[in-house]
């Protein structure tokens, strides 16, 4: 037991560990204070991959839409409204996207479970804290860690692949936007194929398309099971985010079946804690507190992320 006299535990409830034990000092970054000024980056091949998917299907979706449903429409204002309605969702959605992905989502500092720092809380006696063995820091009330992210995350909700990021407490309403704004776009998506089928099968299909009518009902075929595939996932996840929100409660927590030992804020104090300040429009801007930075890379042996 630390001589300060406050105890000191690991996540997971296992044996006492001291100060000093298995931290690595190196893995403590001498910078964190300028953490929050860098946009963060998960080097995980998944999530890479599942994020490049991600763009490569919105941009099918807006080719399909923009090329072969709305250009070769004879009603202009319709391909005109429709255009910039779904260009709009589209590049809100991705947007939320590049937001969610590139936002430190409350990564606890690694390696600050020093004995200056433990001191510095100047914690009374007999009072508990816990320490993370993974990245060795100080673990915040209702932070997880993540073994993607190789960190400890503020409220923790998920790791998304889609994302190539957690979901936490400093990202969680871009998310929320996210999913908001492809559930959406799909189905606008799937009206206009609806819509496109029936103009088809009432003229002729060599007219309703600059595309020959076996390319284009594979092409709609394709963006309706997109459409339905990516609704019935980002609505799905849409309302389970809702729903956590306003039981101040995470994915974790409620898998934990976790007794809340925080004041929760329900309702709408849990919305306004995540999208910040009364219900308004800007809650709907994925582009808020946003601000353009330098390229600035973090060669840190070890370290999954790099920083813009
Ligand atoms: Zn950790
Ligand atoms: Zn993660």
């Amino acid at each position: 037991m630390p001589s300060s006299g406050h105890r000191l535990r690991d996540v997971e409830h296992h044996p006492l560990l001291s100060e000093n034990d298995s931290c690595d000092p190196a893995a403590s970054s001498p910078a964190e204070a300028d953490a929050a000024d860098r946009v963060w980056f998960i080097r995980d091949g998944c999530g890479m991959v599942c994020a490049v998917l991600t763009w490569l299907l919105v941009a099918y979706a807006d080719f399909v839409v923009t090329f072969v449903m709305l250009l070769p429409s004879r009603d202009f204002w319709y391909s005109v409204v429709n255009g910039v309605v779904f260009n709009c969702l589209a590049v809100l959605a991705l947007s939320s996207h590049l937001r969610t992905m590139l936002t430190d989502p409350g990564a606890v500092p690694k390696g600050n479970a020093t004995k200056e720092y433990m001191e510095s809380l100047q914690l009374k006696p007999g009072e508990v804290i816990y320490k993370c063995p993974k990245c060795c820091c100080i673990k915040p009330e209702r932070a997880h860690h993540c073994s993607i992210c190789k960190r400890c995350i503020r409220k923790m909700d998920h790791h998304c692949p889609w994302v190539n990021n957690c979901v936490g407490e400093k990202n969680q309403r871009f998310f929320v936007l996210f999913t908001m704004y492809i559930a959406l776009a799909s189905v606008h998506a799937l009206v206009l194929c609806g819509l496109q089928f029936i103009a088809c099968v009432r003229g002729q299909w060599t007219e309703c398309s600059d595309f020959s009518p076996p390319v284009t009902v594979i092409l709609l075929i394709f963006l309706c099971l997109e459409g339905l595939l990516f609704f019935t996932f980002t609505a799905v996840m849409f309302g389970t985010q809702i729903h956590s929100i306003c039981n101040d409660e995470t994915e974790i927590e409620r898998l934990k079946s976790e007794k809340p030992t925080w004041e929760r804020r329900l309702r709408w104090e849990g919305m306004k804690s995540v999208f910040g300040g009364p219900p308004s429009l800007l809650w709907m801007n994925p582009f808020v507190g946003f601000r353009f930075r330098r390229l600035q890379t973090r060669p840190r042996k070890g370290a999954p992320e790099f920083s813009v």
